[in-house]
This record gives structure tokens, sequence and C-alpha cells, in this order.
């Protein structure tokens, strides 16, 4: 499963970044995603941040 990060939507809440570092960090005040593929163990906290981004920056792909 891979997360992408709509930059255009993101609005920098940092929500995310500490909480699932393994795939999300700040570059330039937006989200980025730094796993080509979630690692299974943060699947939950992604999942989390896909739900509770308050923008729905957060998607996911195969
Ligand atoms: S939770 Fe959403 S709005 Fe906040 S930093 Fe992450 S992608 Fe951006």
């Amino acid at each position: 499963m891979k997360a992408n990060v709509d930059s255009d939507l993101c609005i920098g809440c940092e929500l995310y970044v500490n909480l699932c570092p393994e795939v999300f960090r700040m570059e330039g005040g937006k989200a980025v995603v730094v796993a080509t593929v979630v690692p299974e163990a943060a699947e939950t906290t992604r999942k989390q941040a896909e739900e509770e981004c308050p923008v729905d920056a957060i998607s996911v792909g195969p």
C-alpha cells in the first residue's frame, strides 16, 4: 500500500508527522510521504492519518 499527500490541500498542521514518521515528514511547510511502500507496522497510524487529516489530503493507492 502506498500513501499520497495532496500538497494543494495540505495545511501543514503536522498532525501525523510526529505520530507516523515512518511515512510522513514536513518539507516546505507541507507533509510529504517518505515511504515508497507503507511498512506493515505503520499501517494503523497511516490509516488514522487518512481518516483524521482535517482537509482529507491523505489518500492511499495500491
Ligand atoms: S494531517 Fe493533513 S493537513 Fe495535516 S500535515 Fe498531514 S496531510 Fe497536511
